[in-house]
C-alpha cells in the first residue's frame, strides 16, 4: 500500500528543483493511534512508515548534528530533512524506532529530564481525558488558578457525554471549541501553560476530585522509563537532546530558574544516555515562550544548536540556536511530501 502510494506520488509530482541550500526539521510527538487528540500530536504507525519512506526515497535524511555542520560548513544536501520527536513518550521506543531503523533514518528525541522515568501523564493529557473523553461531569466549576478566581459552566454539554465526543473527536485546539466543555478545555490549557509545575499538579487535583476521576494514567499516554530511554539512545541512529525538567514555558520563569531548567536537563540526560548532550528544544516553542535571554543561556550552557516550534526552512543564515521547525500532522505519504515540497520550493 505504501509503496504504491509512492509510486503515483513520483508519477504525478516530479517537482521542480529546490531552493537550494536549505533544509527542514520536522516535528514529531508520538507515533500511536489515539482517541483523541487536541493538538494533533499523533501520527499512526502505518501513515508514520509512510513518511519514512517518502523521505528515504526523495529526501536527504540527516542527524541534526550533521545539520549544524553543513550549516558552518556552508554545504547542505539538496532536499536536507532532519527528523525530531519532542517529549518522550514510550511509543517513541516501541513505535517509532523499529521503524526509523527499518529506514535507516536518524532521529533527535527531545525530553523533559525531570518527567521522563515518573508516573502519570503529561499536564495536557490529563486535561484531555479528564475534558473531552465521554463522562459525566458537574454543571459547574470553580477553580482558583495563580491568584485569580475562575468559574465555568458546563450545563448543556454535560447531558449526553458521549454524543458529545462522538461529534467533536476531530476538533483541533485551534479552533473555535464547538461545545462548552471545549471550551473549558481551552481555556484550562491557556492558564495552565505559563503556570507553574506545582500550580499545574494543585489544578489537576482539585480538577480530578471534581470529575469523580482517579489519577492513574492511562498506559497508552505514558512517558518513557529511565531504561527506556537508554534504550532508545542505544547505538548512533538516535540522539537524546534536553527540552528542559519540567517542561515551562521559559519566558514565564526568572532567569534564575531558567537556567536551572536548561542546565540541570543537560546533566540529568547526560547521566542517563552516557554520553553529551548538545541540542535542546524549547518547550512549547512559539517565540512567545522564549525570550533572546533564554537564548543566550541555552548557549552558555554548552548546547551547539537549539529548536522552536516555529514553522519555517532552515538556510544557512538561520540562527543555530532558533532553528525552526515543521510539525508533521497525520498525513499520509502523497499529502506529507506535498506539503514538504511547498516548504522546499517556497
Ligand atoms: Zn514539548
Amino acid at each position: 500500500m505504501i509503496r504504491a502510494a509512492i509510486g503515483r506520488l513520483r508519477r504525478r509530482d516530479r517537482q521542480p528543483a529546490p531552493r537550494s541550500g536549505s533544509a527542514l526539521i520536522l516535528l514529531y510527538h508520538r507515533v500511536a493511534k489515539v482517541r483523541s487528540d487536541p493538538w494533533d500530536l499523533a501520527v499512526g504507525p502505518r501513515r508514520f512508515e509512510e513518511h519514512l519512506e517518502v523521505l528515504r526515497r526523495e529526501a536527504c535524511p540527516l542527524r541534526l548534528e550533521q545539520l549544524s555542520r553543513a550549516l558552518v560548513g556552508g554545504e547542505l544536501p539538496e532536499r536536507a530533512v532532519v527528523v525530531t520527536f519532542d517529549d518522550g513518550y514510550a511509543d517513541n521506543l516501541y513505535n517509532a524506532r523499529p521503524l526509523l531503523e527499518r529506514y535507516e533514518v536518524p532521529a533527535t528525541i527531545f525530553l523533559p529530564s525531570g518527567l521522563i522515568g515518573g508516573e502519570g501523564e503529561f499536564w495536557w493529557d490529563e486535561l484531555e481525558r479528564l475534558l473531552l473523553l465521554p463522562g459525566k461531569l458537574p454543571g459547574t466549576l470553580y477553580l482558583n488558578i495563580s491568584g485569580h478566581a475562575h468559574r465555568w459552566q458546563l450545563d448543556e454539554a454535560t447531558r449526553d457525554p458521549r454524543a458529545d465526543f462522538l461529534r467533536n473527536r476531530r476538533w483541533r485546539a485551534w479552533e473555535d471549541p464547538p461545545s462548552a466543555r471545549h471550551s473549558l478545555y481551552k481555556s484550562l490549557w491557556d492558564l495552565l501553560h505559563r503556570s507553574g509545575d506545582e500550580e499545574q499538579r494543585r489544578v489537576l487535583i482539585e480538577l480530578r476530585r471534581w470529575a469523580g476521576v482517579d489519577e492513574e494514567g492511562r498506559p497508552s499516554h505514558r512517558l518513557l522509563s529511565l531504561e527506556e530511554t537508554s534504550a532508545l539512545a542505544e547505538g548512533d541512529l538516535v540522539e537524546i537532546g534536553a527540552h528542559t525538567v519540567n517542561h515551562p514555558s521559559l519566558s514565564s520563569l526568572s532567569l534564575d530558574l531558567q537556567r536551572n531548567e536548561i542546565l540541570e536537563s543537560k546533566v540529568t540526560l547526560e547521566n542517563i544516555v552516557g554520553s553529551p548532550v548538545t541540542s535542546f528544544a524549547y518547550p512549547y516553542g512559539k517565540r512567545s515562550d522564549y525570550s533572546a535571554r533564554t537564548v543566550a543561556l541555552v548557549r552558555e550552557a554548552g548546547f551547539t544548536y537549539a529548536c522552536s516550534n516555529v514553522p519555517g526552512v532552515v538556510t544557512q543564515s538561520t540562527d543555530r540556536f532558533q532553528l525552526p521547525r515543521i510539525q508533521a500532522h497525520n498525513w499520509d505519504g502523497e499529502t506529507f511530501w506535498k506539503h514538504l515540497q511547498e516548504w522546499f520550493d517556497g
